[in-house]
């Protein structure tokens, strides 16, 4: 009797998308073959070892673990020990010093208030603009909700310093609802569950990949001439990029990470927000407060500029602007025609995916491979819709 043959995956990319599915895969009885253009796994989820001071360094921006899907929290739970870790951001805004997201502290601070909740909900919908109805821009929602000083405090200068786009010509979309809360909950996210990995990212992902059935390859940056070799492809890459940016090349921000080295304690706080247009950066993230369970002497911070991406850039965030919206909508199309190939993670559907997301939606698109595969069906472009 004649066996099936195992068949033979590629994934690119070793980020949390591309090593979940490689993960579960494997496991499933495929032969995986994982490629990725960096030196080293876990995508932009890459931390090390600053080789001088020793502090746990997030290379591509802090990474906070937060997720309300429970499910997904006790996948995680099983390659690395979360300790207890509360995301409090602070905001430098004129010459003071506040607490994010804007909540009762901030209103009472920023107005030299004592306000309850409910006195200052009605302050705060006292300030709105109730002249502007149906709010287009990202500018009228922020005015119609929180007024023009919360707005040119908080909101102004920071949007336009990370998306280099004046917040009257940002569609309203980009912030559905303003993050305003009417009490003292100074926690960043409102998931039940948050955490910090005791020894960073990297290590979950190199468990992830950890299977006799997966060959990693680094530093090898593949193209969309790879899928005649493989049964199936997952492409965790840019979308555009795959096609040869055939369409156009889709809108992203990327980053700059200027790093200091400094002694004792720096700002006190994992990350500061910068609001002021005077100030380049957006932010400065302390790494060593990401860790609070270890204890250094000296300190590293990021300091972190927003600019748009270039052709040799990191991609980082997608802008999704309606001209970018346009081109992805041609770049599915494209997709749909491919044979054998699955666009997923954040670059492969032009999203932003917290790290939750992207684990979630990798687990359902390993899940309906192996789905598909039984019924003798084709897997589809896309399992999360971009
Ligand atoms: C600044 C910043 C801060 C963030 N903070 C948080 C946070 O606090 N909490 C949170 O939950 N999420 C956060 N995220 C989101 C998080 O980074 C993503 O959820 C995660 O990276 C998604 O994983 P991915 O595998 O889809 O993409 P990636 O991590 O980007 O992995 C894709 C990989 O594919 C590789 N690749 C691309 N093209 C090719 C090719 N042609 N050949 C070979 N390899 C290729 C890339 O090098 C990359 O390593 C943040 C994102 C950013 C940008």
């Amino acid at each position: 009797m004649s066996k099936t043959p195992v068949k033979r995956l590629a994934i690119v990319g070793a980020g949390f998308t591309g090593a979940v599915i490689a993960y579960r895969l494997a496991r499933a009885g495929f032969d995986i073959d994982i490629f990725e253009s960096r030196p080293h796994v876990a995508g932009n989820c890459y931390t090390e070892r600053d080789p001088s001071t020793g502090v746990m360094l997030h290379a591509y921006g802090p990474h906070i673990f937060h997720t309300s899907n429970e499910l997904v929290w006790r996948f995680v739970q099983q390659f690395a020990e979360f300790m207890p870790f509360t995301n409090r951001v602070k905001a430098v805004a004129g010459t003071r010093v506040f607490s994010l997201p804007l909540n009762l502290l901030t209103i009472n601070q920023f107005f030299g208030k004592t306000f309850s909740p409910a006195e200052a909900e009605r302050f705060v919908a006292s300030l709105g603009d109730d002249s502007i109805v149906n709010p287009l821009t990202f500018e009228d929602q922020a005015l119609r909700y929180v007024g023009r000083d919360l707005y040119e405090a908080f909101f102004k200068g920071y949007t336009l310093k990370q998306w280099g786009i004046e917040p009257s010509k940002l569609p309203a979309s980009i912030l559905k609802r303003l993050p305003i809360r009417f009490n003292y909950d100074d926690n960043y996210y409102s998931s039940v569950f948050q955490g910090m990995p005791r020894h960073g990212y990297t290590p979950i992902v190199e468990k992830l990949l950890d299977h006799a059935r997966i060959r990693v390859h680094l530093n090898l940056k593949v193209d969309r001439g790879l899928a005649a070799a493989f049964d199936h492809v997952f492409y965790s890459g840019p979308i555009d990029e795959w096609f040869g940016h055939e369409v156009g090349r889709l809108g992203y921000r990327t980053l700059d990470f200027v790093c200091e080295r400094h002694s004792g304690d720096y700002q006190g706080n994992p990350v500061i927000n910068y609001c002021n247009l005077d100030v380049p950066w957006t932010r400065i993230a302390e790494h060593k407060h990401f860790s609070p369970w270890e204890s250094h002497d000296q300190t590293v911070i990021f300091k972190e500029f927003s600019r748009e991406c270039g052709v040799r850039d990191t991609p980082y965030y997608p802008v999704r602007l309606v001209v970018d919206d346009a081109m992805l909508a041609r770049y599915v199309t494209l997709a749909h025609r491919e044979a054998n190939v699955t666009f997923v993670g954040r670059l492969g559907t032009y999203r932003y995916l917290d790290m939750h997301v992207a684990i979630a939606e990798a687990l359902a698109a390993a899940d309906r491979f192996v789905e598909v595969g039984n019924k003798g069906i084709p897997m589809p472009a896309f399992v999360a819709e971009p």
